[in-house]
């Protein structure tokens, strides 16, 4: 795989003198992105210095469903660790649309060579797990460069950034506990309300946050038998649809609720009280009442789970990522929402083509940002381009609503043209062809 993706290169691009990057976030773009850095051509002592910083005090293996797909799992091949995240995926055989009865109206499998874009990707697997795999990888990657008399990566967990200010020469940020710290560049990976891009960009990022009218709440609860490794998608009047889904292990089941809010009569509710999760699980578990699908068992989970997550569905649009020495990476930059299901590749694919951009404009960061965004923009444009159901036509209002979307699923399946519109309309992930940047895929003493 990483063959296909990485020529070595014929001459060396000239090592940059050693630079230092703060990247603000250990999700999935954040840690790629410090691996894909180490691999740098020349000496060990040549690499740039690194830091990770990330709020949480560690990363949990749970967190919601993703997929990886096309590019992504090139990029995944780049760095070994197909083998590991292929044993770690949850599993699902695809999608099925049930009723109040469980009764399946139409199910659409996995494609398992991974040629068709299906809702099920041939990788499935938690974020959290994800996450944990590649700060485990960017670990090692680090030790091997310190073996090797490299500064690798220094890791700042449980902290965060307060502010951010810049200069001709560096950028200076102090962070929550007080620590003033000054880089060569700044990288904002730090997800959908990414804090690096309020104080980067300041009245410029004002606005970018293009609200989907839905939101998202994510739980977790013990497995039953008839959950299967299908994920199960149940819709209701009101705008509410469930998905249960498997987790890859016997313990567990996951759940996505999506809430339409095209009124704004949630996010008045919650007002003032985003943040607080008893807020959140009272009005999840509200809009669960009298839904006629396994309400009883989802109300007890949203009320004892410890890893419920909610938040506002939306997408990032900004004309430009970068900032001086600031850049934006994944979500951050150009969240796509859940609903294109690309989120990840994004990341995956947007920390591959900076690191690449910086190896190959070593000396002029604002050319390397240049070549990044150039690279990424058409993945990004089209990853953000939703199929014209999304995500509201396929959350009707009325109990009619939700009979005519159920007898459209099925008349997709009985005629057999859903594997067409998958490939005419899914998740855009091999769209745009990797560009080469030589980044070794062995190390480069
Ligand atoms: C419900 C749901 C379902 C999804 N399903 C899919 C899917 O099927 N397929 C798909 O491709 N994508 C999916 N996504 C999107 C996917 O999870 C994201 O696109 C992906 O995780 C983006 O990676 P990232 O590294 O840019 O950001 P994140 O993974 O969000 O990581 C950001 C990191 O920054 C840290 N951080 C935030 N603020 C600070 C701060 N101030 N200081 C320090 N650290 C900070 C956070 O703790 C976090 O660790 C889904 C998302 C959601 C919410």
């Amino acid at each position: 795989m990483s063959n296909m993706l990485v020529q070595r290169p014929t001459t060396r691009a000239s090592a940059p003198k050693p630079q230092s990057i703060l990247i603000v976030g250990c999700g999935i773009a954040g840690p790629v992105l410090a691996s894909l850095l180490l691999r740098f051509p020349g000496p060990a002592s040549s690499l740039p210095h690194i830091t990770i910083l990330e709020r949480n005090p560690s990363l949990t293996s749970s967190g919601q469903n993703i997929d990886i797909r096309g590019i992504g799992k090139q990029i995944i091949g780049l760095l070994d660790l197909e083998d590991e995240i292929k044993r770690s995926t949850t599993g699902e055989e695809g999608v099925r649309f049930v009723d109040e009865n469980n009764c399946c109206w139409a199910e659409f499998a996995v494609d398992k060579s991974g040629k068709v874009e299906t809702g099920t990707s041939d990788v499935e697997i938690l974020r959290g797990r994800l996450a944990e795999i590649l700060l485990d990888k960017t670990k090692r990657d680090s030790k091997d460069v310190q073996d090797r008399g490299g500064k690798g990566v220094e890791f700042i967990f449980e902290d965060s950034l307060m502010s951010l200010r810049q200069d001709e020469k560096k950028a200076h940020v102090q962070l929550a506990d007080g620590g003033e710290r000054s880089f060569d560049l700044v990288v904002g990976a730090d997800g959908l309300h990414s804090r690096t891009r309020k104080l980067a960009f300041r009245n410029e990022a004002e606005g970018c946050l293009k609200k989907l009218h839905m939101f998202a709440a994510f739980f977790s609860m013990p497995k039953e038998d008839e959950d299967g490794e299908w994920r199960s998608w149940f819709h209701a009047p009101g705008g509410i649809s469930i998905m249960l889904r498997p987790s890859g292990t016997k313990e567990k089941s996951t759940v996505l609720v999506l809430l339409a809010d095209k009124t704004g009569i949630i996010a008045d509710q919650l007002a003032g009280s985003e943040r607080s999760v008893s807020a959140q699980k009272k009005l999840v578990m509200s809009k669960l009442n009298r839904i006629g699908w396994q309400e009883q068992r989802l109300t007890k989970a949203v009320e004892t789970a410890d890893d419920f997550y909610f938040d506002v569905t939306a997408q990032v649009n900004l004309t430009k990522w970068s900032h001086g020495r600031v850049v934006l990476l994944g979500d951050a930059g150009y969240c796509a929402s859940p609903f294109s299901g690309m989120g990840t590749t994004l990341a995956l694919a947007g920390a591959y083509h900076l690191a690449g951009s910086l190896v190959n404009n070593p000396s002029s960061h604002s050319q390397a940002f240049e070549a990044y965004e150039e690279a990424m923009h058409p993945l990004v444009a089209n990853a953000q381009k939703l199929p014209p159901a999304m995500p509201h036509l396929i959350h009707p209002q009325s109990t009619w609503g939700v009979w005519v979307l159920r007898i459209l699923v099925a008349a997709i399946y009985w005629s057999g043209v859903g594997t067409l519109l998958f490939k005419w309309k899914g998740p855009p992930a091999s769209a745009v062809k990797l560009k080469e940047y030589g980044l070794l895929d062995e190390k480069g003493e």
